[in-house]
C-alpha cells in the first residue's frame, strides 16, 4: 500500500501497476475487515473498535490530503469526514454513558456532514466545462425529490399523530438516505475523464453506495420502531469510511479533482431512465398499496407527490429541449461557417445563391464574382502557412468591411465568392473596386464576374465567373474581368 501511496505524477494515470496493486491491497484489506469486525463481541468491544476504525480512517485521510498539494480539491471531503467522525465519537460517548437520545446531538454533525459531502463531491467531480450545470442540478432535484417525498410519506407521515421527538427522529433518519442519493446521483452525471474513470472514483462510489444501503436500512428500521442498528449496517458505514479514505489515498486521486475532458457521447441517455424511474416511483407505490394487503393507503399523499415529481420532470424536459434547440442552432451555424475566416462557407453560399435566384426570378439582375488572391502560393512559401492563414483572415475582414451588407463567402483555398443581387455586370465593376483596393499587405487579387441570365442554374453562372477569372489571371492578374462577350476590363 505504501508503494501505491508514494506513487504520484506518472502513476496518476489509471492502469499503472502501482494503481492496480493499490486497488488490490485495499480490496483485500476490506475483505479481511468484514469478518474481523462481525466476529467482535457485541457491546463495548464492538463499539470501541468501530469508533477507533472511524477515527483512524479520518486521521489517515487528513494526513494524506494535508501532505499532498495535488489533493487540494479533496480538502472539503476531509472536512466532511471530520464532521462525521465527530458525530461518531459523540454517539459512542452517549452509548458508553447509556444515553441514546433520538435524534441525538450527534445528528447535528451528521447532517452538517451530509451537506458538506454534497458540496465536496460537487467540488471533486466538476461537470465538463466546469461548474454545475442547471440540467444536472434539476436531475438531482427530480430523483432526490421523488425518493425523499416517498420516504416522508411512508416513514414520517405515520408519526404525525405521535410525539414530537418521534416525528423528529423519523425526519432525521429519512434525511440521510435522501442526502446520500443526491450525492450518488452527482456521481452519475460525471463523465469524460481521459482514459476512463480513475480508481479513486470507484472507491468513492463504492463507499457512498455502502452508505446509501446502510442509511436506507436504518431509516426503514426507525420507521418500524426499531432503534437498534444492525451490526451489518454499522459494517457498511465502516466500509464507507474506509472507501472514502482509500479514494483520497489512491494514486489516481489527483485526477479526480481536475475537470473532465468532455461529456462522453450518450451520457444523457443514462439519465433518461433514471428520470423515468423517479417519475414512476410514486404511482407504482400507489399500485403496490392496492395489490399488497395491509400496505396502507396513502392515495392522496402519493397523488400529490406524483404531481410534484411529474412537474419537476416536465421542467427538466423543457430545459433539455431548450438546450437541444440551441445546440442544433449552433451546429447549423458551425456547419455553414468557415472556421478560419469566420465567413460563410461553400454550403452557406449554395443555400444563399439558391434563395436569391429564386426570389429574383421575376426580374432584376444578379451578379456573382469569384475573388482569387494573386500568387498566394508564393506568399505562403515566403511567410509560411501561418502567414498565409493570417493574410486570408485579414483579407476576409477587409472585404467584409469594404462590402457592407454584401454576401461574401470563402469558396475554398484563397478563393472567395461575392453575391450581388440587383447589380448588373458593369455596376459590379464599381462595387468590386473596393475589394481590389483593400487586399492587405500589398497583395493583389483577380476577380471574375458573371451576371445571371435569369434561367441558368447557379453552378453555370459560377462557371462563367470562373472562366472570367481565368482570363483575368492569364492577362496579367490584379484585375476584374466580366464574362459574357464583353471586352476585358481592368480594375482601377
Ligand atoms: P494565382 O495567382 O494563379 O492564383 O496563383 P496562386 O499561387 O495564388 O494559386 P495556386 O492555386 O497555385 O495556389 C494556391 C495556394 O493556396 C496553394 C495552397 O497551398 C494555398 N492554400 C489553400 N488553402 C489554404 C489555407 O487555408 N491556408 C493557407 N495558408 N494556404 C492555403
Ligand atoms: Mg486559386
Ligand atoms: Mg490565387
Amino acid at each position: 500500500m505504501r508503494e501505491g501511496l508514494r506513487a504520484t505524477g506518472p502513476a496518476d494515470r489509471a492502469g499503472t501497476v502501482p494503481a492496480r496493486r493499490y486497488d488490490f491491497l485495499v480490496a483485500a484489506a476490506l475483505v479481511l475487515l468484514a469478518p474481523g469486525y462481525l466476529l467482535l463481541p457485541a457491546g463495548r468491544p464492538e463499539s470501541l473498535a468501530y469508533t477507533a476504525l472511524v477515527v483512524a480512517c479520518a486521521l489517515v485521510l487528513l494526513a494524506v490530503v494535508a501532505a499532498s498539494p495535488a489533493r487540494r480539491p479533496w480538502r472539503l471531503l476531509v472536512l466532511t469526514q471530520l464532521l462525521f467522525t465527530t458525530a461518531e465519537v459523540v454517539t459512542a460517548h452517549l452509548d458508553l454513558v447509556g444515553a441514546s437520545p433520538s435524534p441525538s446531538p450527534a445528528d447535528v454533525f451528521f447532517l452538517a456532514g451530509q451537506v458538506a459531502q454534497f458540496l465536496a463531491v460537487l467540488r471533486l467531480l466538476p461537470a465538463p466545462r466546469g461548474g454545475l450545470r442547471r440540467g444536472s442540478m434539476l436531475d438531482v432535484v427530480v430523483v432526490t425529490g421523488s425518493v425523499g417525498m416517498l420516504f416522508v410519506v411512508y416513514t414520517v407521515l405515520p408519526a404525525l399523530d405521535g410525539s414530537r421527538e418521534e416525528l423528529l427522529a423519523r425526519l432525521v433518519a429519512a434525511a440521510y438516505p435522501v442526502a446520500d442519493i443526491a450525492v450518488v446521483f452527482l456521481l452519475v452525471r460525471t463523465t469524460g475523464w481521459r482514459s476512463g474513470r480513475p480508481g479513486a472514483f470507484w472507491w468513492l462510489t463504492a463507499g457512498l453506495l455502502a452508505s446509501v444501503v446502510a442509511d436506507v436500512t436504518v431509516a426503514v428500521l426507525v420507521a418500524a420502531g426499531q432503534a437498534e442498528q444492525p451490526r451489518w449496517a454499522r459494517l457498511l458505514w465502516l466500509v464507507f469510511y474506509a472507501c472514502v479514505t482509500a479514494a483520497a489515498c489512491s494514486p489516481s486521486a489527483p485526477r479526480l479533482g481536475r475537470p473532465p475532458v468532455a461529456d462522453r457521447p450518450g451520457a444523457p441517455l443514462v439519465r433518461l431512465p433514471l428520470l423515468g424511474t423517479a417519475a414512476l416511483l410514486p404511482p407504482l407505490a400507489g399500485v403496490l398499496e392496492h395489490l399488497v394487503p395491509g400496505a396502507g393507503d396513502h392515495g392522496v399523499a402519493l397523488g400529490i407527490v406524483t404531481v410534484v415529481v411529474v412537474a419537476l420532470v416536465l421542467v427538466r424536459l423543457w430545459d433539455l429541449l431548450r438546450v437541444t434547440r440551441s445546440q442544433a442552432a449552433l451546429v447549423e451555424r458551425l456547419a455553414e461557417t468557415d472556421p478560419l475566416t469566420g465567413l460563410p462557407n461553400r454550403r452557406a453560399w449554395d443555400a444563399e445563391v439558391a434563395r436569391v435566384f429564386a426570389s429574383a426570378r421575376a426580374g432584376g439582375p444578379v451578379s456573382v464574382a469569384i475573388v482569387d488572391l494573386d500568387h498566394f502560393k508564393a506568399y505562403n512559401d515566403t511567410r509560411g502557412h501561418d502567414g498565409g492563414d493570417d493574410l486570408l483572415v485579414r483579407a476576409a475582414r477587409a472585404w467584409t468591411h469594404a462590402l457592407p451588407g454584401v454576401f461574401l463567402a470563402r469558396w475554398g483555398g484563397e478563393e472567395f465568392t461575392v453575391l450581388l443581387p440587383g447589380v448588373a455586370a458593369h455596376t459590379a465593376l464599381g462595387v468590386l473596386r473596393a475589394v481590389h483596393d483593400s487586399v492587405p499587405d500589398g497583395q493583389t487579387c483577380s476577380i471574375g464576374v458573371a451576371t445571371w441570365d435569369g434561367a441558368e442554374v447557379p453552378p453555370a453562372v459560377l462557371a462563367r465567373a470562373d472562366a472570367a477569372l481565368y482570363r483575368a489571371k492569364r492577362t496579367g492578374r490584379d484585375r476584374t474581368v466580366v464574362d459574357g462577350g464583353h471586352p476585358l476590363e481592368r480594375a482601377g
